[in-house]
């Protein structure tokens, strides 16, 4: 029997209102009072994982230590709790049919007919207690995706109920997280909307514990009261969320307001201390304090939806904070890089990234971003992709191999300087089939990579087919691209670095998935720190 208690985070009125920040400023509260909280997300699609989904459509795919492909949620709640997630912190409708379908063909429900209820809502209530039942949390943490109302979310929204009534008040609740939309034209907050999405659930047989409502304005008393005396609620369970500078003031926000403490009552458990936040604080303070600037220009095929890029986003901010530097990010289309001036475009940065990624479309200009960081001296930094067109680059440009690159690209260059590795080849299934998770790596002393971590044992998180070719290395290396990270047990280079460049390095894991604010990734303090170096240059 799970001990932990559980809180559920529903959202109504209009996506994006931001379930996942305010899940993961809850759970720091609540962290930084003493307890052991972890987040989950159920998503309604069905899709098994959002690992098959285009980044323009659910923005970037978070990788988890375990090689699960996630919601980029996932990404949040790491980053405010510094507490690696897992395969069971994702459930989506397609795992909960896959599992219960699978179970049908195994005999498993024999002579039964299979139905949404009961079968799919105690597999989606099974997945809701896996976590709580590892005995490691005292609290669960659980973000429904998409709205109230919405007919995907139903089952998910009556295994709430469910869990709620099986397991009683104390034990479970639920907080609502909806809008307060400022209407221009009558200069007023509006109530409706809320008071409509409130009904809604309540339809369901859910009656909210708490009410988190994104605003542009503060609430007035008499918003708050209206709000709590149509959604059948204590004035002081109408929580306010109001616009903020940047997500990561939305915990202290959320403790000005008391959210934490409404919880713990609700939930019968001690406030036990006032959270610890000092380091939180201090984070903040540098973030807004910044005594220097860079800016980086970010190239990338899918630049359009800036999600797709979340985690590198969010570790610059970590990275830039650490520097008390401001770091501008300039999201430059790298199909735009094939024009005749992407020089002029691209040489004025303070640094260039060349983001992850897949497929043909944009990977000349990346191409051309390369070379340009090579030659031009200007740090540079390869994040998987990022990093096989950096050796690509090198092939043809330095070591004069004509038409070089990833057979990903072309199938039949002379040179497959990046090759698909030798255990994707046998694979055909798409899902979850990719080289995922994390893998160790061990540095060459004195390489950038090693004096950046401190150290020269590290672990990284992977989500690739293709790798460097190991049959080049000596030709690379003589010419002064150096592999300067190896996997001890597969022998796959993991990091190259070019010689006599102020700071060039390619990975091919994803470092960005691993920063969190108070661990923030030590290759990005390094490449920010190389930016602010070279902005000192004379122009
Ligand atoms: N498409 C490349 C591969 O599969 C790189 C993947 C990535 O950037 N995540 O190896």
């Amino acid at each position: 029997m799970s001990s932990a208690k559980y809180i559920f985070v529903t959202g109504g009125v209009t996506s994006s209102l931001g379930k996942g920040i305010i899940s993961a400023s809850l759970a720091k509260l609540l962290q930084a009072r003493g307890y052991s909280v972890t987040i989950q997300k159920f998503d309604p699609y069905i899709n098994v994982d959002p690992g098959t989904l285009n980044p323009y459509e659910h923005g970037e795919c978070y990788v988890t230590d375990d090689g699960a492909e996630t919601d980029l949620d996932l990404g949040h709640y790491e980053r405010f709790l510094g507490v690696p997630t897992s395969q069971a912190n994702n459930v989506t409708t397609g795992k909960i049919y896959y599992t219960v379908i699978t179970r049908e063909r195994e005999g498993a429900f024999l002579g039964k007919t299979v139905q949404v209820v009961p079968h799919i809502t105690d597999e989606i209530k099974k997945n809701f207690r896996k976590l709580g039942e590892s005995g490691q949390f005292d609290i669960v943490i659980t973000e429904i995706g998409g709205c109230v109302g919405d007919i995907e979310a139903l089952p998910f929204i009556e295994a709430v109920r469910q869990f709620k009534w099986e397991m009683g008040d104390n034990n479970v609740i639920t907080i609502h997280l909806t809008l307060v939309p400022y209407l221009k034209s009558a200069g007023e907050l509006k109530t409706k909307p809320t008071q409509h999405s409130v009904r809604n659930l309540s339809e369901s047989g859910i009656q909210p514990d708490l009410l988190v409502c994104r605003t542009e304005y503060h609430l007035s008393p008499e918003i708050r009261k209206k709000i709590a005396l149509f959604s059948n609620l204590q004035q002081n369970c109408v929580i306010e969320s109001i616009d903020a500078e940047t997500i990561y003031d939305v915990p202290l926000l959320m403790k000005k307001e008391k959210l934490d403490i409404r919880v713990l009552q609700k939930l019968k458990l001690e406030e036990r201390q006032e959270p610890q936040l000092d380091a939180w604080k201090d984070f903040l303070g540098k973030l807004k304090n910044p005594t220097s600037e860079v800016t980086i220009a970010l190239i990338g095929k899918y630049v359009e939806l800036k999600d797709a890029y979340k985690s590198i986003a969010e570790a610059f901010i970590h990275a830039g904070a650490v520097n008390e530097c401001k770091v501008n990010i300039d999201w430059i289309q790298s199909e735009k890089l094939l024009e005749d001036n992407a020089y002029e475009r691209i040489s004025i940065y303070d640094g260039i990234l060349v983001a992850p990624g897949f497929g043909e479309r944009g990977f000349e200009g990346k191409i051309n971003a390369v070379r340009i960081a090579r030659e031009s001296k200007i740090p540079f930094f390869g994040i998987c992709l990022g990093m096989q067109c950096s050796v690509v680059e090198f092939a043809r440009n330095v070591l004069n191999m004509n038409d070089a690159a990833s057979t990903e690209m072309n199938s039949e260059t002379p040179f497959p300087v990046i090759d698909m590795m030798e255990e994707q080849k046998k694979i055909t299934q798409k899902g979850g089939t990719m080289r995922l998770g994390a893998f160790p790596c061990e540095l060459q002393k004195d390489s950038k990579a090693a004096i950046a971590y401190g150290t020269t044992q590290i672990s990284e998180r992977h989500r690739h087919r293709y790798e460097f070719n190991s049959t080049y290395k000596e030709q690379f290396t003589k010419a002064g691209m150096i592999p300067t990270g190896i996997n001890p047990d597969s022998g796959l280079v993991e990091i190259v670095e070019v010689q006599n460049h102020p700071w060039f390095v390619g990975v091919q894991f994803h470092p960005e998935l691993k920063s969190t604010v108070q661990t923030p990734h030590p290759l990005f303090v390094g490449f920010v720190k190389a930016a602010l170096e070279y902005s000192k240059r004379e122009s």
